[in-house]
């Protein structure tokens, strides 16, 4: 059976194009002899991240050492090839559903223990997704559709994972595929639509923000939630414009909401790397705060930790404009990534939020309830704002309140609601009472 050799593996370390032409090659050959077989997409959900922080000798080295713990685990049952950046292909010569399931789990617990390069322990995570030829399909351009779909359906960044392909997934990918098309007309249709999710000073028991989360009310399917589109809007550069939408609704808003609570309230608005890269954002703002005459300090920018981390020199010069003029900027999902101290110190931040994926291991985690304490302290003493995210149990309430963490948001107090209901005289938040002082 054909694998790759240590020269060859090499080669197609580096040439991805020769390394997909292979695959063809020796899939079509399987197609003509009718020999079943499995195509198992491997993706390595962290290897772009670890590019970025330790560099590409890391990044190729890690490669390397993933390329060759997984061709032990399938000798000579397979072949091995690069689809992509971080995604490699295995045709695996093998039908039965319960030995595919035991190269597999084999090779993921291999990725249970960290792969250690030079000095360093690293925890690489795969996702594997599973494709049957010719049970799937018989077709190579819908095989080669499936190996993305699968992939589509089985990423998860933290976790090792492996799925097959499934109906669901393919109807998922029809419906996206259908949405691509919709979302184009439903900026003018009228369609996207803001939500506000509070997010409370357990100190005082008040409303301090709001976060504006956007939903799209589509005219068939009803109101349909961010994850399900903004990926749509990134990839495709709609969301400049639909960001610019958000951006100018929430002013309006908080017009509103200040007269109302007689108060000052910010409300936090997203904002997707692309539209801080977007040479006409701050000229936008600029006149959009004009126009409304809204200030400044009454809106937060949420930057997801992502895009922090794989700044450029523009977007930290954007970041610094915008601190400049008096926006809150704060870091969102603060936990999920490599949370580099670093920013707390030398970015132009304000403030950052900790993901609810961190939440949700406290109090009982008892590592992450330290590192969580201590953050809280450090960003205290520097003067940076912290919000929790994703509060959704007492518990988590009490022990965030223990490390003086005040600034809660969570299905605890509120879900996110449409505007019409933050006019309403008050709200009885998950039994703790939080009244917006109106009139
Ligand atoms: P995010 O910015 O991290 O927003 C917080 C998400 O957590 C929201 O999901 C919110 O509904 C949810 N959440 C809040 N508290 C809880 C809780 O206690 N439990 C649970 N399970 N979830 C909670 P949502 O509205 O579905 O938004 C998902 C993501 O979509 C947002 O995550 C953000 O990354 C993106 N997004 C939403 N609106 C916008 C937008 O206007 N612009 C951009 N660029 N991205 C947006
Ligand atoms: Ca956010
Ligand atoms: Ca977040």
């Amino acid at each position: 059976m054909e694998i790759i050799h240590d020269n060859e593996m090499s080669s197609d370390l580096y040439n991805i194009d020769y390394s997909l032409e292979k695959f063809k090659d020796v899939f079509c050959k399987n197609l003509c002899e009718h020999n079943e077989c499995s195509i198992i997409p491997i993706h390595i959900s962290i290897l772009k991240h670890y590019n970025y922080l330790l560099g590409y000798e890391y990044g190729d080295r890690i490669l390397k050492k993933v390329i060759e713990k997984i061709k032990y685990r399938i000798e000579e049952n397979g072949n091995m090839y690069r689809f992509g950046g971080s995604t490699l292909l295995v045709i695996l010569n093998e039908s039965c559903k319960q030995k595919i399931i035991g190269i597999v789990e084999t090779i993921i617990k291999d990725f249970n223990e960290p792969i250690k390069i030079k000095d360093k322990e690293l925890k690489v995570f795969l996702n594997i997704g599973i494709v049957h030829y010719p049970e799937d399909s018989k077709e190579v351009h819908t095989i080669f559709k499936y190996i993305e779909i699968v992939l589509d359906g089985v990423k998860k960044k933290y976790k090792n994972t492996y799925r097959f392909l499934n109906h669901k997934m393919v109807q998922k990918h029809i419906k996206k595929c259908q949405y691509e098309k919709e979302i184009l007309n439903a900026i003018n249709n009228g369609e996207f639509k803001i939500y506000y999710q509070s997010i409370v000073d357990i100190s005082n028991k008040s409303i301090c923000s709001f976060e504006a989360l956007l939903r799209w009310n589509h005219p068939k399917d009803g109101i349909i939630m961010p994850l399900d589109f903004i990926d749509i809007l990134e990839s495709s550069g709609i969301i400049i414009d639909v960001g610019k939408f958000i951006f100018k609704e929430v002013c309006n808003e908080i017009k509103n909401i200040k007269k109302l609570a007689k108060r000052d309230i910010s409300v936090s608005i997203n904002v997707s790397e692309c539209q801080l890269l977007d040479d006409t954002f701050l000229e936008f703002i600029d006149e959009t705060l004009d126009k409304t005459e809204v200030e400044a300090k009454n809106i937060n920018l949420e930057i997801i930790e992502r895009s922090m981390l794989e700044s450029t020199e523009k977007t930290l010069n954007v970041l610094k404009e915008l601190k400049s003029r008096g926006f809150g900027v704060i870091i969102d999902d603060f936990g999920t990534k490599y949370s580099a101290l670093n920013y707390l110190c030398n970015f132009p931040i304000s403030g950052f939020k900790i993901d609810k994926f961190f939440i949700e291991k406290i109090p009982n985690s008892y590592k992450e309830a330290i590192v969580l304490k201590n953050i809280i302290q450090l960003a205290k003493e520097l003067g940076i704002d912290v919000v929790a995210e994703g509060v959704e149990r007492v518990e988590q309430l009490e022990f965030l309140q223990s490390v003086n963490c005040n600034k809660i948001q969570g299905f605890i107090f509120s879900k996110p609601f449409p505007c019409e209901e933050l006019y309403k005289e008050k709200f009885d938040l998950g039994g703790i009472f939080v009244p917006l002082p109106l009139n």
